[in-house]
């Protein structure tokens, strides 16, 4: 079995245990992960926090940090096809997915090495004739970096980017599922040359190493992606040091559909908005809202797309839906589609998965219509099942699309301008696509409200949340200061 390492203060190492990871697509253990309990958890916070305040790392100009970024950026397009392959086999994302997605994280990190030096203070036109006032913008401190199983490359590289590009430390947490990725990337980091404990890469489980990492006092800011449960924990364990937080939770984001839209360009976006990445994703359209007229003729197609989906082997370039990540997520979506069912939801296509292959699950449409309090509809199943809900007119395709505590994407397919502007205007949700879904740029902000988070990633916004004002006076005049206790 192949094996892999912590990474802590420039060095690999084995970490406190070890763990079996699974792959997806046989069930069965291919390799040895190592495990950080709290010792290891500690030694990585005591490096990035020393490294933080090392010359190494502190005196390094913006413009060099930001080239040494760019080289990890070449590393990590060089390594692209390779951390794909990796990616894969650990997670059972699709391979046409993981390529795509790798190289495009060079671009991230190529964005915030561009970034580094463009992160300016400010001077302000103070009140007073002998004073010179002005913003530092600084670096927070050790960052922790908390990422879920899926697309761990890129989640991190929207942590990792902004941050080093503010100039702060950090101890990233790969998920202990499918963490192979980020710690092989963590050879990417080394050979790059960041100073050691600039970035530290571990992985272990949430009790003995993600709470470990987020209580840890000299952990300034958690940037944390993943479920809502764990993100409680993460902002209880942040207020014993009052570190920030950011939050990129789930969704249940709404994909809207008007008797106006072009049906086929709705369809695919549908499909990709809801079966891609096997619907493992955060911004997933798992509701799908159309209008009542086209209902029939939307769900005819998306039913003949999802059934023409190829499910099969991860790692084959021409598979379209590859298998969940986790057992344990599978038989969540089984129970919750059970359950939906039995509440009257109807079965449009899929909903019967294969007992014998992994951990496999169909792309599965739900007619919800006669089954409004079915869990599909509210629940983020992280899996490929899409939720259908029929609308009478505007005002009610709005007020279902906001029917849920979640607010992450959403998706509005119309021809019509002016109603597409009401409707970006009036849904609750940190992205609205128009005609389109899923596009993302490192340049555009991204998050949620809500349920769905808060705080920023991606752009130069994500960047100044890593960083603190400073605001410094300094006195123009030469005259002495006079004695404040003695009346003129
Ligand atoms: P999860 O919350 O179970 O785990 C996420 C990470 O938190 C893992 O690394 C885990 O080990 C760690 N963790 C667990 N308990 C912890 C604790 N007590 N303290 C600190 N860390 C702890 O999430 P998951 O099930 O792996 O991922 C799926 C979730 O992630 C979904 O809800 C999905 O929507 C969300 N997600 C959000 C985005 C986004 O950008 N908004 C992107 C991808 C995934």
């Amino acid at each position: 079995m192949d094996r892999f390492q912590l990474y802590i203060d420039g060095k690999f190492e084995p970490g406190a245990a070890s763990f079996e990871s699974i792959d997806p697509a046989t069930g069965k253990p291919w390799a040895m992960m190592p495990e950080a309990r709290a010792a290891d958890v500690e030694r990585a916070v005591e490096a990035a926090h020393r490294a933080f305040l090392a010359p190494e790392w502190a005196g390094l100009t913006a413009t060099a940090r930001g080239k040494l970024l760019m080289r990890l950026a070449d590393l990590v397009q060089q390594a692209a096809p390779r951390l794909a392959q990796i990616e894969t086999r650990d997670t059972g994302k699709i391979i046409r997915e993981t390529s795509a997605q790798i190289a495009y994280v060079a671009d991230y990190y190529r964005y915030y090495a561009g970034l580094a030096d463009k992160i300016e203070g400010a001077h302000l036109p103070i009140d007073k004739p002998d004073m010179e006032v002005w913003l530092r913008r600084e670096p927070v401190g050790v960052v922790a970096a908390i990422v879920p199983w899926n697309s761990q490359l890129f989640l991190s590289a929207v942590k990792i980017g902004p941050a080093l590009a503010a100039g702060c430390t950090l101890v990233v947490k790969a998920s202990e599922d499918g963490p192979a990725p980020l710690l092989e990337f963590a050879r990417l980091v080394h050979e790059a040359g960041f100073p050691p404990g600039v970035v530290n890469i571990i992985t272990g489980f949430g009790a003995t190493c993600g709470q470990v990492l987020t209580t840890h006092p000299k952990v300034a800011h958690i940037a944390f992606t993943g479920g809502v449960e764990t993100a409680r924990h993460v902002v209880r364990g942040s207020a014993e040091n009052l570190a920030r937080t950011s939050l990129e939770l789930g969704g249940k984001s709404p994909f809207i559909v008007f008797a106006d839209a072009d049906l086929e360009s709705a369809a695919n976006a549908q499909v990709a908005a809801i079966f891609a990445a096997t619907g493992q994703s955060c911004v997933a359209g798992s509701r799908l809202l159309v209008e009542e007229s086209v209902k029939a003729v939307l769900l005819a197609r998306l039913k003949q797309k999802a059934e023409a989906v190829r499910m099969g082997a991860p790692d084959d370039m021409a598979t379209e839906v590859g298998p969940l990540c986790t057992a344990r997520q599978r038989d969540r979506i089984v129970r919750v589609v059970a359950e939906s069912l039995a509440c009257g939801a109807r079965l449009i296509a899929g909903g019967t998965p294969d007992a014998d292959t992994g951990q496999f699950y169909p792309p599965t449409i739900l007619d919800c219509s006669d089954a409004p309090q079915a869990p599909c509809l509210t629940e983020e199943l992280f899996g490929p099942v899409l939720s259908v809900l029929g609308f009478k007119d505007e005002e009610h395709a709005l007020t279902l699309a906001n029917e849920t505590r979640y607010g992450l994407a959403s998706g509005v397919f119309t021809q019509n301008l002016t109603r597409a502007h009401r409707m970006i205007r009036g849904i609750r949700a940190g992205v609205v696509w128009v005609n389109t879904y899923r596009a993302v740029s490192p340049m555009a902000p991204f998050g949620g409200h809500g349920l769905s988070g808060f705080g920023r990633e991606g752009g130069l916004a994500a960047a100044l949340d890593y960083t603190t004002v400073k605001t410094v006076w300094l006195r123009t005049s030469d005259s002495p200061i006079p004695d404040p206790f003695v009346m003129r």
